[in-house]
């Protein structure tokens, strides 16, 4: 099955898109952890990403667009995947529709969450420099402070995840991403989860979203 996550920074994209891709066992891609991979390891893309993502804007489509390519060409992505953060706007989801991932995707899966929650979920959150798994300082801190339970490499807080950079990135999420809503919509893709919920809650509500085609 291929599958796209929408929704705002923070939504639980990141969180939900690991626990589906386990049961499913087919590869999570996240466009923002290929990224940040990208930055840390100073290759060309990553060096060209990296004020953009800093400022909490966009990278250009045609970084983006072409990494996500490669990474779905590969072998493990034959049986499907879940894709978490991308698309990210109208041109990257035509991209999508018209070939980039083979027949286009199967589903798309919400997951709304209101602005006051987003902003507490992000001002806490914390990353794993290894894995990318997410933890949060209040409701899900790491076993031994600063180490991945998973990995055990450094937990760190993302650069955008200061309150500012916050501010804009939900922004660029109302405008750009938040009408590819209708776009699926219209495909017939498109269902909605209330993602204001603990993590395995939400997950129940993914699951049944991906059983039944909205059409
Ligand atoms: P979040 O969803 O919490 O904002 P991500 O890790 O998905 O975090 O993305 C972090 C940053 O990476 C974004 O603010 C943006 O700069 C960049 N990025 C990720 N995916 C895309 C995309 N599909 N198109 C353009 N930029 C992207
Ligand atoms: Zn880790």
């Amino acid at each position: 099955m291929r599958i796209a996550l929408l929704g705002p920074p923070g939504c639980g994209k990141g969180t939900q898109g690991e626990i589906v891709c386990k049961d499913l066992a087919i590869p999570h891609i996240s466009s923002g952890d290929l990224l940040r991979q990208a930055v840390q390891s100073g290759n060309e893309l990553g060096r060209a990403a990296k004020d953009y993502m800093d400022r909490g804007q966009l990278v250009p489509d045609e970084l983006v667009i072409g990494l996500i390519k490669e990474r779905v060409a590969q072998q493990d992505c034959k049986a499907g995947f879940v894709l978490d953060g991308f698309p990210r706007n109208r041109e990257q989801a035509e991209k999508l529709d018209g070939g980039l991932v083979g027949e286009g995707l199967d589903r798309v899966v919400a997951i709304e969450v209101s602005e006051p929650a987003l902003v507490a979920r992000l001002g806490g959150r914390r990353t794993c420099r290894g894995c990318g798994h997410l933890y949060h300082v209040s409701w899900n801190p790491p076993k031994v402070e600063g180490r991945c339970d998973a990995c055990g490499a450094e937990i760190y807080t993302r650069d955008d995840d200061r309150e500012d950079t916050v501010r804009e990135r939900l922004e660029v999420y109302r405008k750009r991403t938040e009408p590819l809503m209708d776009f699926y919509q219209g495909m017939g893709l498109l269902r909605r989860v209330d993602g204001e919920a603990a993590p395995a809650e939400v997950s129940k509500r993914v699951f049944a979203a991906l059983a039944v085609r909205n059409d």
